[in-house]
């Protein structure tokens, strides 16, 4: 059995300070502080209210279409297992998210991501009424769409530390369902 690369194979880091530019496998990259990005969700959010949600979740879902086939090819995934568990590590060593869990429901029809600590509720742990992980609602939406070679898949979070709850969860379906 395959052996799947070790993080540290798979992320490299390099410096252009010339032209201010980090790349991480060759992707540019920039850092910028939770607290920064915390500040500026809270701010879009209190400004626009949940009108935010479809500009997020759709920065979010083209993001997740693009990462998917990135992360595949970096960690040579070859089939579903590796792949998720190359995500796992990506996204934790990037600070984004802790993905505890990727599963099916029973009828097969719906994929559910737990995520905890993700980085975009921080600015709003148990300060809400409603979730608010708007971009990760997309991203996990447009990124599973790729792992799982499927279409026009809709996601929803149905529960996020925004409104008390320990962990993120996102239910990815059928946006139209066929009988
Ligand atoms: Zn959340």
């Amino acid at each position: 059995m395959k052996v799947i690369k070790n993080i540290d194979e798979t992320l490299f880091i390099e410096f252009d300070d010339e032209n201010a530019n980090t790349t991480i496998s060759g992707i540019p990259v920039m850092f910028i502080s939770k607290k920064t990005m915390g500040s500026l969700i809270k701010g879009m959010i209190d400004a626009l209210g949940e009108g935010v949600r479809p500009l997020l979740y759709t920065s979010g879902y083209n993001a997740g279409r693009k990462s998917a086939p990135v992360v595949i090819r970096h960690w040579d995934c070859k089939n579903l297992e590796e792949t998720i568990s190359a995500t796992a590590q990506q996204f934790a060593r990037y600070g984004w998210l802790l993905l505890k869990d990727v599963k099916l429901s029973e009828d097969g029809r719906e994929i559910i991501c737990m995520v905890e600590k993700s980085f975009e509720n921080q600015a709003y742990q148990g300060m809400s009424n409603h979730s608010n992980c708007y971009f990760l609602e997309g991203f996990l939406c447009g990124y599973m769409e790729v792992v799982y070679n499927k279409e026009n898949l809709v996601c929803e979070e149905t529960a996020c530390p925004t409104t008390g709850d320990k962990a993120c969860q996102f239910v990815i379906k059928p946006k139209f369902w066929k009988e």
